[in-house]
């Protein structure tokens, strides 16, 4: 009897440790460096205590792609893509890329941003589903001379669109890393890795 109970404990312990891991799994969209590929994937092990999958590479759909300004590829679209090629045993999905995308900025009232020229295909870092099961990044916007910076630039948006999957909004909290980057790179830089503790606290 005693066996049995010592059993069912062993076993109760491993359930509930092995169902809080997330599983989030890396799409490369092209060649991606696999020094990339493995800074994400070290970040999003760290912050979300999550076990990382690497897809096979796949190229990016041709139907996302557009060449309204300059040539880019339609975020939202590939958010889509994302979706449809997520395993299930895999959480959340991140897509990465080298080359360009975009989407149309709106303000809260669904209304197009003035002036359109400008925001109707709008280049970004990333974007993510809030709350939702794919994101994606480029790395086209977040180049760097030194290699430290782009590689920080990387981690940081891969860790706050992961956060949008997981239901955060943008926050104001200094040095947050789901801080809005307000279309410049140097909020991204001056944020830190973390959430921070509303953050950590509103995604459990
Ligand atoms: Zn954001
Ligand atoms: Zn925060």
């Amino acid at each position: 009897m005693n066996k049995f109970i010592l059993y069912f404990f062993v076993c109760m312990l491993c359930c509930s440790c092995s169902s809080g891991v997330k599983r989030i799994g890396i799409q490369p969209y092209g060649d991606i460096d696999q020094k990339v590929i493995h800074s994400i994937s070290e970040i999003l092990k760290t912050s979300y205590n999550a076990d990382i999958i690497i897809l096979e590479k796949k190229e990016l759909p041709k139907s996302a792609f557009v060449q309204i300004k300059s040539p880019r590829y339609r975020a939202d679209s590939l958010l889509i893509d994302l979706l449809k090629i997520r395993p299930d045993s895999i959480d959340y999905v991140l897509g990465i890329t080298s080359k360009d995308i975009s989407t149309t900025k709106k303000n809260p009232d669904g209304s197009i941003k003035t002036p359109e020229s400008k925001y109707s295909d709008w280049g970004i870092f990333g974007l993510g589903y809030r709350p939702g099961k794919s994101c994606v990044i480029s790395t086209f916007r977040l180049k760097h001379k030194k290699p430290k910076i782009f590689e920080s630039r990387i981690q940081k948006i891969a860790v706050h669109e992961i956060g949008h999957n997981l239901g955060l909004s943008h926050c104001d909290h200094n040095e947050c890393v789901m801080q809005d980057a307000v279309e410049t790179i140097h909020t991204v830089d001056s944020a830190g890795f973390e959430l921070c503790d509303n953050c950590k606290y509103d995604m459990n």
